[in-house]
């Protein structure tokens, strides 16, 4: 059985803890790999790694770190089909959809080969008479990453890319799930030129994680995870005195106005709702249908179910993969289950599909008649299961979506642009979509939710990651004036 090691000092190191975890192909239920699970003291290696390379990995020019972050991405894309290969045999997902991950990936990067532009800081000439003040924006030293798994490629690079082009070293703790494009990410950033030590991966649980969280030596954790562990996370880290960013779970609505353009709200929705199996925080999990738009795009979407072919992600010709475990595909499956003895109605069952027989596959599925108080509706599903909710008025649309939990994304679909800017006004939630399923922002803007969907104040990537990444140290300074020097340095008497 191949084994999946840890990454420290730019080499791969076994793990020797004794505890491991199985790596399941979920397109067909067997295990083809175990990972080593990091014991304190692994962690404790990789970060005395980072530790001793920060010294010497601050000091680099901009220019060197640029170069780097060029010479990487190039590496990346060179190799995006095997990157997109490692992503769909551990995580299931099919070819465009591991394609799609990573080139929202790569932006990052493509945004931290700006680093000289990114960390230039303000100056105030002449503050007060002779004095002048200005910022610079240093690294942080240590940092670390907790990463999910349904983006083993992407929601690493939302973090890395920039921490270390701001001059900080890395210690990455990917889903112990699909935990192998890491390490192929770390070869590729040692092909690129990178140090020894500025990016390691420790492959570990919980362990690892709270030795992360409490380790002296750390001093930012980025999370992106589901929202009982980015509370964890976010109290655990800040109460050990560190910076924390964490990045919790969803429940997006989608609503449809009567005027919208019903084709490609249901289009929208089908790709949004079943992409990636559902397994996306910005999928589209819930459809509000207001007014008459109900019963035109129900159909809609129905007539379009048939056609989302579902199978291994290794035959391009399928839209959708398995889950990642039969535990979760089994979780999915069970609100499909409860959803009538609530007063929902299933409309289409995915555990009905024709679907392959072995890995942990479930059919796209629509349930109707959903309200609030169910737990189809008050639950992050992570999976492929489209609720639809029908209601009279836009106010009511946004009361809904205002009162739940969740704060990840959200969508309308209207021509009407007065009622998609009152919409962007009205909707407390961190990402809009106009006539836009899924609005995860570009590389130069940040992603972040609101409510229950982020835990602290700092968005990620882009400007904040910048901002995450660097500490501000701010500088006042008055040079005595040099028609005073005891050397005649030529200068007449100005000031
Ligand atoms: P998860 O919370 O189970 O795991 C995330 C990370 O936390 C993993 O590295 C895991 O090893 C670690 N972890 C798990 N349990 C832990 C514990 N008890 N103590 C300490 N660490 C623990 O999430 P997941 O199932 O890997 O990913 C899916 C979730 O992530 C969904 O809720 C999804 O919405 C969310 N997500 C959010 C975003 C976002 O940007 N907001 C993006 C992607 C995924």
């Amino acid at each position: 059985m191949r084994t999946i090691d840890h990454w420290i000092d730019n080499d791969l190191v076994p793990s020797t803890s004794g505890n491991t975890a199985p790596v399941f192909n979920p397109a067909t239920g067997e295990q083809q790999a175990v990972v080593g699970l990091a014991s304190v003291a692994e962690v404790d290696a990789a970060v005395a790694s980072a530790k001793a390379a920060a010294v010497e990995w601050r000091k680099s020019s901009l220019s060197k770190r640029a170069a780097i972050m060029f010479k990487f991405h190039q590496l990346v894309e060179e190799n995006r089909d095997k990157i997109a290969e490692l992503v769909s045999i551990e995580h299931g997902k099919v070819p465009s959809d591991a394609a799609g991950e990573l080139a929202r990936g790569i932006e990052n990067i493509e945004f931290a080969c700006g680093i000289p532009q990114l960390l230039k800081g303000g100056y105030s000439e002449q503050a007060a008479t002779g004095i002048d003040v200005y910022n610079i924006k240093q690294p942080l030293g240590v940092v670390a990453g907790i990463t999910p798994f349904n983006f083993p490629a992407m929601v690493p690079m939302w973090m890395f890319a920039n921490a270390i082009a701001c001059g900080n070293t890395f210690v990455l703790k990917p889903s112990e799930k699909d935990p192998s494009v890491t390490l192929f990410l770390a070869e590729l950033l040692k092909q690129a030129g990178l140090p020894d030590g500025v990016f390691n991966v420790v492959q570990g649980d919980k362990v690892a994680v709270d030795r992360i969280l409490e380790h002296p030596d750390i001093s930012a954790v980025s999370f992106v995870g589901s929202t009982p562990i980015a509370k964890y996370i976010y109290s655990t880290g800040t109460a050990n005195g560190k910076r924390v960013q964490a990045l919790g779970g969803a429940k997006n609505h989608m609503v449809v106005l009567p005027d919208a353009d019903i084709d490609m709200a249901a289009d929208a929705a089908v790709s949004a709702g079943y992409g990636s199996a559902g397994e996306r925080c910005m999928a589209i999990s819930v459809v509000v249908t207001v007014g008459d738009a109900h019963d035109r795009l129900v159909e809609a979407i129905r007539d379009r179910l048939p056609q989302v072919k579902v199978g291994p992600g290794t035959d391009p010709a399928n839209d959708m993969g398995p889950l990642i475990t039969a535990e979760h595909r089994d979780k999915v499956a069970s609100y499909l289950e409860g959803a009538p003895g609530e007063g929902a109605t299933v409309l289409v069952d995915g555990r009905t599909a024709d679907l392959p027989e072995q890995g942990f596959f479930l059919g796209a599925s629509l349930i109707d008649d959903v309200k609030p108080g169910m737990r189809c509706y008050e639950e992050e599903i992570f999976g492929p299961v489209l609720s639809v909710m029908r209601v009279d008025t836009y106010e009511e649309a946004v009361d809904l979506i205002n009162r739940h939990q969740y704060g990840n994304g959200t969508a309308i679909f209207t021509r009407d642009g007065g009622a998609a800017r009152q919409f962007q006004f009205d909707i407390q939630v961190g990402m809009v979509g106009i006539n836009v399923p899924i609005p995860v922002p570009v590389a130069y803007y940040s992603f972040g939710g609101w409510k229950n969907s982020l835990f602290g104040d700092s968005n990620m990537y882009g400007p904040a990651g910048i901002e995450f990444y660097t500490r501000t140290k701010t500088v006042t300074s008055r040079w005595p004036d040099p028609s005073t020097s005891s050397v005649d340095l030529g200068f007449p008497q100005t000031r």
